[in-house]
C-alpha cells in the first residue's frame, strides 16, 4: 500500500485504524511494521561485496568478499563483524528513517522504536547468518556492549541489552549482561579520529568474571559500528581473558569515515 499518495484524510482515518506508526514519518501502520514504504526506500542496506573481518561494504558492487586495506594493515582483535544497514553519522539532507528511529530509541527512550529496532536486529542477525552458512556458531552467550553506570542512570536502559535480547530469544542463546561492564566513562567519540577512538576505549572494560569467558564462543551486539573501536576493545578485552572467539552484529554501520 502507497499510504504516502493518500489524501490527508485517508490517512487520518488510517492513523486512528493503525495506532502503530512509522519510526521516522509517524504515518498509520498495521501493527509490527517499523516503517512506512516510502521511509523503507530511504534506508540503504549493508550489501556485499564487504570485507570478510570489519564487515566494510565496498564501493564496487561487483566481485566477492575480501579483506579491506584497513583490516589487512591493522587486524582488528574480533573475527568478523557485521551488520544490517548503513548509519549516517552526520545529519543530511535526505531522509535518513534509520538513524532517526535509532536517536529515538536512545535519546527520546522510545520504548516502541526500540521494540522493532530489536525485531529488525533479530531477524537480519538470522540472515546473515543464513548467508555466511560457512560461518554459523554455536555461541555461548550473547554481550551486550555496556554503557557504564553513569550512562546507564542516565538512560535509564541500555539499548545494546534491548537488542541483544532480541537476538538471544532469536538463535535461543543466554545473553549475560554482566560478563563484560565498562569501568570508566568515555568522552563521546564524534570528533575524534580513529587512533584517537582507540586510545579513548583503551582499558574502558573489564571481564568481570574470567572463568565464564575462558575457552567460549561470543557474539557482541551494539546498535551501531562507527568506527569499530568500542567493539574492538571488548573483543580486545574477552580474548585476553581466554574467549576462544568474538564476533560482532551492529544494528548499523557508518560506512562515510
Ligand atoms: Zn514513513
Ligand atoms: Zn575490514
Amino acid at each position: 500500500m502507497w499510504l504516502h499518495r493518500l489524501g490527508a484524510a485517508a490517512r487520518t482515518a488510517l492513523t486512528v485504524l493503525y495506532p502503530w506508526r512509522c519510526l521516522n514519518c509517524a504515518i498509520g501502520l498495521p501493527a509490527d511494521h517499523a516503517f512506512c514504504p516510502t521511509c523503507w526506500g530511504w534506508i540503504r542496506l549493508v550489501h556485499s561485496p564487504l570485507c570478510t573481518q570489519c564487515g566494510r561494504p565496498f564501493a564496487s558492487r561487483v566481485g566477492p568478499d575480501h579483506i579491506c586495506p584497513q583490516c589487512l594493515q591493522q587486524p582488528p582483535s574480533f573475527r568478523h563483524a557485521r551488520a544490517w544497514a548503513v548509519y549516517s553519522s552526520t545529519p543530511s539532507g535526505s531522509p535518513q528513517p534509520l538513524r532517526q528511529s535509532i536517536r529515538r530509541f536512545k535519546y527520546e527512550r522510545n520504548m516502541r522504536a526500540g521494540k522493532a529496532l530489536a525485531g529488525l536486529t533479530a531477524h537480519h542477525f538470522s540472515l546473515v547468518q543464513e548467508r555466511d552458512a560457512g560461518q554459523a556458531q554455536d555461541y555461548a552467550r550473547v554481550l551486550p556492549v555496556p554503557l557504564h553506570l553513569t550512562r546507564l542512570r542516565w538512560r535509564g536502559f541500555n539499548q545494546s541489552l534491548i537488542l541483544a535480547r532480541a537476538i538471544g530469544q532469536r538463535i535461543n542463546t543466554p545473553v549475560d549482561p554482566w560478563l563484560l561492564s565498562r569501568t570508566r566513562p568515555t568522552p563521546p567519540q564524534t570528533q575524534l579520529s580513529r587512533e584517537e577512538r582507540r586510545a579513548n576505549v583503551r582499558g574502558a572494560f573489564q571481564v568481570n568474571t574470567p572463568a565464564l569467558a575462558k575457552g567460549k564462543r561470543f557474539l557482541l551486539v551494539d546498535d551501531v559500528y562507527t568506527s569499530g573501536a568500542t567493539v574492538e576493545e571488548c573483543a580486545r578485552t574477552l580474548y585476553q581473558n581466554g574467549a576462544r572467539s568474538v564476533d560482532v552484529f551492529t544494528l548499523a554501520r557508518v560506512v562515510d569515515l
